[in-house]
């Protein structure tokens, strides 16, 4: 069943994040019943409110004019920040590791590459993260690592219309955040095994892997290409 979702809920993120670690926990020591039974809550919602994705042409997305940030840039960012967004101090989850649910729960969570509204789940909305420059590119801001800071997707697009000077304070508050969170990161290349083995694959066979090399995630991607090998 499809529910189309307008606006998101003002603990968005904190909900969508709680349900998918749930989730995740019940996929890989319970069962994917007990995972689907978990998701059911959220299943099958499609995101039909604005949407912006960093670098991608294509039918029904925003492009953002400023110069991309390459992915392993992106990924020690992420880590340094704790998955954690630098506007509202919600948890992230990376959108790999999100397309990597999507690929084990493709109808519950739908996925788009190129980001097609009425075709993807709103957590890629409420979750992803992008890695924001501080400073803006546009007045100057280097894509160096000091000027980048974890933020979600939505809240980049609502910081936009706020004065530059009340950003610097922001950022600042929520690198001294420390916490748990790790947004999925630790169960990634096990959700990547488990989409393999029943899921629908989303994008090109490699990108997993590239991601789990742009994390520093050797001994995790290793154990992908075990896995897959044992599969053929
Ligand atoms: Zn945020």
């Amino acid at each position: 069943m499809i529910r189309e979702i307008h606006i998101l809920r003002d603990d968005a993120a904190a909900r969508y994040s709680s349900v998918l670690a749930d989730a995740t926990g019940a996929l890989l020591t319970r069962s994917y019943e007990e995972a689907t039974e978990v998701l059911s809550p959220i299943a099958g919602e499609v995101w039909m409110g604005s949407l912006a994705l960093h670098g991608k042409t294509a039918e029904g997305v925003t492009v953002r004019t400023s110069r991309s940030v390459p992915d392993r840039i992106r990924a020690q960012v992420f880590l340094r920040d704790g998955f954690l967004c630098s506007y509202c101090h919600g948890r992230t989850i990376p959108r790999n590791v999100l397309v990597a649910l999507s690929d084990v729960f493709p109808d519950a969570l739908g996925y788009h590459l190129h980001y097609k509204r009425g075709a993807l789940h709103p957590v890629y909305w409420a979750l992803a993260p992008e890695a924001d420059h501080t400073l803006a590119h546009a007045n100057g801001g280097s894509s160096e690592i000091e000027n980048l800071t974890t933020m979600h997707a939505r809240c980049n697009t609502m910081k936009s219309s706020l004065a530059v000077e009340s950003l610097p304070e922001v950022a600042a508050a929520a690198r001294t955040t420390s916490g748990s969170w790790d947004g999925l990161l630790s169960r990634y290349a096990d959700i990547v095994i488990a989409g393999n083995s029943h899921g629908r694959r989303h994008a090109a066979p490699d990108y997993h892997l590239r991601w789990l090399r742009d994390y520093g995630l050797l001994e995790d991607r290793a154990r992908v290409l075990t896995a897959a090998a044992g599969r053929t």
